[in-house]
């Protein structure tokens, strides 16, 4: 039996297969590198170079490797992006999706992780926000991922195809031991951007709207560190492989951060002050998103080891050193 990780090369992903490789699973991970290194992949994983959407090569890497599980992770993740090129993000997060999703159940594979994601959501009308609140995205990527939550709903419905989705909130920080961190060159996520401010390889950063409805007028995210994200996920496939049911879950701390405590954050990693400069509100940011984060812990039984800011700060930026280094040896 293995685990087939689609967009395994990525941030989200690589820690992953780091998990799984762990625990002695087989792996496979299908991704065309289009935003992934091939060097975040574990040694011990075998990769297929290949798009999601090739039923044709992904049919062929499930049979032969005896996959009963797929998570989900390749995808477009750029919010802003998303709004400048809506059907780009509808094609390759939802219609490539889709046909990951046939190629499933053309094989049998009878597990399926998701990611989604807490853009779901909108702007909700309460916070903590549970998963059972009003599902209205404001951006094409928040509504190419409700898709795909609803394609698997009525997939689950119709054929022997169990599934996870897990709705992210803001993934942030890396491995503990140092082995893959998020390492797009142009990230646009906060911490990861505030930390390559930190680190001199941006003359500065944007926080982006001071005027909102919040305590010191910045928007409130609930930040989670990847290791315990990918915890979550490690709990729904022994959740689905014991046998339970299809399940939403909202993955989070139910504790919120503004832009400017996670700059302060970093700031005292840092021990100096960073340039953060006001700008303008960023499209398609809603004030306030905080996961309302029981359901993942009754029913899963999740236990988060990270929950502290300045600890997915610090780790973050350990790797943003770890990557300058590797820049300057090369
Ligand atoms: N943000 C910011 N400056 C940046 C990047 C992000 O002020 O350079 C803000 C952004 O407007 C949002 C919050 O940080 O309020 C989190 O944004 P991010 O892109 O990290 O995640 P998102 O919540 O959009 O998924």
């Amino acid at each position: 039996m293995a685990v087939l990780v689609t967009g395994g090369a990525g941030y989200i992903g690589s820690h992953m297969v780091l998990a799984l490789v762990d625990q002695g699973e087989d792996v496979v991970v299908l991704d065309n590198l289009s935003t992934g290194f091939r060097w975040a992949i574990s040694p011990k994983a075998k990769l297929v170079v290949g798009d999601i959407a090739d039923q044709q090569l992904v049919q062929k890497s499930i049979a032969d490797h005896g996959v009963d599980a797929v998570v989900h992770f390749a995808g477009s993740i750029v919010v802003p992006d998303s709004l400048s090129d809506p059907l780009g993000y509808y094609f390759n997060n939802t219609v490539k999706s889709r046909s990951l999703i046939e190629s499933c159940v053309e094989t049998k594979v009878q597990y399926f992780i998701f990611s989604s994601t807490a853009a779901v959501y909108g702007i909700p009308s309460t916070n903590p926000v549970f998963e059972d609140a009003n599902l209205a995205p404001i951006s094409p990527y928040g509504s190419s991922k409700l898709m795909t939550e609803w394609m698997l709903r009525d997939c689950a419905a119709a054929y022997d195809l169990n599934y996870i989705a897990l709705r992210y909130f803001n993934v942030a920080g890396a491995d503990p031991a140092g082995r893959s961190g998020q390492s797009t060159p142009r990230a646009t996520h906060l911490i990861k951007v505030a930390c390559q401010t930190a680190l001199a390889k941006r003359d500065h950063m944007d926080v982006f709207g001071r005027d909102y409805d919040t305590p010191d007028g910045t928007c409130i995210r609930d930040y989670i560190h990847v290791s315990d994200l990918i915890a979550a996920h490690m709990d729904a496939l022994g959740h689905l492989r014991k046998g339970g049911g299809s399940k939403v879950f909202n993955c989070g701390y139910g504790r919120g951060y503004s832009v400017l405590e996670v700059i302060k954050s970093v700031e005292k990693a840092i021990g100096g002050p960073l340039d953060a400069r006001d700008a303008p509100r960023r499209a398609g940011d809603p004030p306030e998103l905080v996961a309302g984060a029981d359901k993942v812990r009754v029913a899963l039984g999740w236990q988060p080891q990270h929950q502290d800011l300045d600890f997915i700060v610090q780790s973050a930026l350990a790797w943003e050193r770890h990557l300058q280094r590797r820049n300057d040896a090369a």
